[in-house]
């Protein structure tokens, strides 16, 4: 256990019994040193599994550390979110503390402080509706109630959204529409959680007794609120340890605060300290691109900040695109993905990470277009999503039953039962159009389907002769109570916010410009180093590939007016010259303008090299509906050429066969549908009806490689013949690929 440890991480893991707090930059082993430190407690015989509990801020994070804990050999310790954590003692505890069944938790706040909004006479647009929302969550975190929040507000030297009053007055509304209508929203779950623990001694002494020792990861994050919860759970114990990074505090504005880790000492002036500066995670020009930013920060977080010192070789140098509009940023970012995929990074060593998630659009359509699979959000809280609960409920009722229906029959295969089973739940093998809910839900009933070939698959290799769907079921049982999601080889889409904690091999920092980063609404000081932190927090989830990229403009044809992110003054080639980017010899790489591989940069940090030239630039003019005439900014209706709504001369018939082609192709190559076509490249084609490879290259949507790839199938469909592809196919092979038909 202690072997994969450097001597101060190596301190961190023996330190089992008094308070420990290790203070880190990104990338040092914060969170493999507690992981270790778990597992090194339990092998041990000093720490038992059930009384220990690590905490963490994001799902994601909590299952990257139930996955290091899994691959450590160590079941049973539970790894959660402040949230989760508390949401499962309020469950257990709620019918004996108040009685009845917990109260539902609202799924977004807006509708409720909207409708508070308008009993106060006031009306909210969109922007004010999120910042008041805002400032309800930081008064509860901060334990503020209505009536102080002006006082409150003005004390934190935090600035106004709105008159304080108003706000207040809203706050006190949405309260009572709450307690009105029996719900809770995510800040009482933790409200709550501490108001039975002080109230009720008995519980509280309960709680305690389960969990004696105590962990948590990315301790900068904490909210007052959070940690008024933890000194309950600890009731006076010290048995504590505590990671962070003052400089990757990302949730100062829901009212965490590095506060609580930066004077941890004095809080437990026994307490081990530990510092961690040589950082595994990234090549020395990560490293370097990440202490630049930091560099030039400013504010309580930063006086704290620690020098990372690169442990690994050398690697290609960041590279900084820039770029006429978003769609050509998003088309030139999924070119360079694709390249590194042929290069051989696997698509889940890949992200592209934004700073909100209303830009992941652009790029999921963009990614689609280029046949890479993603996921937008990962596979938290897997298990527990509606679609997926249903699924297993219907694949047990089909085990019990499963004797008397044909399709279950053994000899079909597992995969092929669990297609049929979701099948008749509503999934089909190709991907709903567009993104969103429904999209999410296809990916994980898909998921499972997946789950279920790797399954069979590793089965096989273990010797087993058949897998049954009790087997299956088992295994989903296993994998649901140690919160093992089925992960997919998939690139991930994350905003800078959901990406703490975790690295990639490959990371795309996209839409690093004015406005975007910094977002707009940072005014005060404190907001924008809050940006910085955020973007160094991208930059360090790179192990080896970094790209920073831009857009000067949003959409095509509109004026360039945007200009390259600050925070990439004097670190950016050709920015405002600071000594450590003169000086940075080979560290940084020229910009890449327009067409990635253009620029000077390309050979030496380019990922992919000469393989993601493309040769010509193209001029971008703007898109306008071709039925219409109004100018397009819609990804999506860009590809049509088109407005949506506006009348189409699409070829029905075509579009059918081409759909039932492309589930065909997709079955083949194993892969999602829309890797091969997606839905609205489809519909353009069946519109245009080209009749040669030229007409088909020019569809948005069907580069050169797909051209090369399929043009000759789709050419051959759309001149009403027999794809060459299925003739080139024997029955045996058909039959093969789809044992459910
Ligand atoms: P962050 O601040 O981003 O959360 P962290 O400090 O928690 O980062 P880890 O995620 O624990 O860092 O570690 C970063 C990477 O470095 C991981 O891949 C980890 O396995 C590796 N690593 C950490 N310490 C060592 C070590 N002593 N030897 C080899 N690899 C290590
Ligand atoms: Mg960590």
């Amino acid at each position: 256990m202690l072997d994969g440890l450097d001597p101060e991480q190596r301190e961190v893991a023996t330190a089992l019994h008094g308070p420990v707090c290790v203070l880190a930059g990104a990338g040092t082993g914060k969170t493999r040193a507690i992981t270790h430190r778990i597992a090194y407690g339990v092998r041990a015989g000093i720490l038992q599994p059930a009384s220990v509990l690590a905490v963490t801020f994001t799902n994601r994070a909590a299952g990257e550390m139930r996955g290091r804990l899994r691959q450590l050999g160590v079941g049973g310790v539970q790894a959660r979110t402040f949230h989760s954590a508390a949401l499962r003692q309020l469950q257990y505890f709620w019918p004996r503390a108040v009685g009845g069944e917990v109260p539902r938790l609202v799924e977004s706040k807006y509708p409720v402080v909207s409708e508070a909004a308008s009993r106060c006479r006031l009306r909210l647009d969109r922007t004010e509706l999120r910042e008041v929302t805002g400032e309800i969550e930081w008064a509860k975190v901060t334990q503020t109630v209505p009536e102080d929040y002006p006082a409150a507000l003005a004390r934190a030297g935090r600035e106004a959204a709105r008159d304080p009053a108003e706000v207040g007055r809203i706050y006190a509304v949405y309260e009572q529409l709450k307690r009105d209508r029996g719900v809770i929203d995510f800040e009482d779950v933790l409200l709550l959680t501490v108001g039975v623990l002080e109230d009720q001694p008995a519980i509280a002494d309960q709680v305690r007794g389960q969990y004696q020792h105590f962990v948590v990861d990315e301790y900068q994050d904490v909210s007052p609120l959070q940690q008024r919860l933890l000194d309950l759970w600890l009731g006076g114990r010290e048995s504590l340890c505590v990671v962070g990074d003052a400089s990757q505090t990302i949730y100062s504005f829901t009212g965490a605060t590095p506060e609580h880790l930066l004077t941890f000492r004095a809080r437990y002036p026994h307490a081990t300290v530990v510092r961690l500066v040589r950082d595994y995670r990234s090549t020395p020009q990560v490293v370097h691109l990440a202490n630049g930013l930091l560099a030039q920060a400013r504010g309580r977080a930063a006086e704290h900040r620690l020098e990372l010192v690169s442990q690994l070789d050398k690697g290609p140098a960041p590279v900084y695109a820039e770029y006429g509009d978003e769609p050509a940023e998003a088309e030139g970012t999924a070119r360079r993905i694709r390249a590194l995929l042929d290069a051989g990074v696997p698509a889940s060593e890949t992200a592209v990470l934004f700073r909100v998630n209303a830009q992941s659009e652009v790029y999921e359509q963009a990614l689609a277009d280029a046949g890479v699979p993603y996921q937008m959000r990962g596979t938290e809280r897997f298990f527990e999503r509606p679609e997926v609960r249903e699924a297993i409920v219907a694949l047990r009722g089909a085990a019990r039953f499963g004797g008397n229906d044909a399709l279950l029959d053994e000899a079909v295969g597992l995969a092929a039962q669990v297609r049929a089973v979701l099948s008749a739940k509503g999934w089909t093998p190709e991907p709903p159009a567009g993104s969103g809910a429904v999209r999410e839900r296809w990916d994980a009933l898909s998921a499972l389907v997946r789950l279920a070939e790797l399954f069979t698959e590793s089965r096989a290799a273990a010797g087993a002769e058949a897998t049954t769907l009790a087997d299956f079921l088992a295994e989903l049982d296993e994998r649901a109570g140690a919160q093992h999601p089925p992960t997919v080889d998939s690139v991930t889409l994350a905003s800078l916010h959901a990406a703490k904690g975790l690295e990639w091999d490959a990371v795309f920092l996209v839409g690093l410009a004015e406005g975007t980063m910094p977002i707009t609404h940072a005014r005060t000081e404190q907001q924008i180093e809050e940006e910085r932190r955020l973007l160094y927090v991208g930059v360090t989830r790179a192990r080896r590939h970094l790209t920073l990229s831009w857009s000067l403009a949003r959409a095509p044809g509109s004026r360039a007016t945007r200009r390259p992110s600050r925070f990439l003054n004097g670190l950016r080639p050709g920015s405002a010259a600071s000594p450590r980017a003169a000086g940075a010899g080979g560290l940084v790489a020229g910009i890449e303008r327009g067409a990635p591989g253009a620029g000077p940069g390309s050979g030496s940090g380019g990922p992919g090299g000469g393989e993601d030239r493309a040769p010509v630039r193209r001029r971008r003019v703007p898109v306008r509906c071709r039925v219409c005439g109004r100018t397009l900014t819609d990804p999506g209706e860009m590809k049509l050429s088109r407005c949506e709504d506006c009348p189409s001369d699409l070829d029905e018939a075509l579009h059918e066969r081409l759909h039932a082609w492309r589930s065909r192709q997709a079955e083949l190559l194993r892969q999602p549908a829309f890797c091969v076509f997606t839905d609205k490249t489809l519909l353009a084609i069946a519109e245009a009806v080209p009749g040669t490879a030229a007409e088909l290259a020019v569809v948005p949507g069907v580069g050169g490689r797909k051209l090369a790839r399929f043009g000759a199938d789709v050419l051959a469909l759309c001149a009403g013949e027999e794809p060459p592809s299925a003739a080139a196919e024997t029955p045996e092979e058909a039959a093969e690929d789809s044992p459910e038909k």
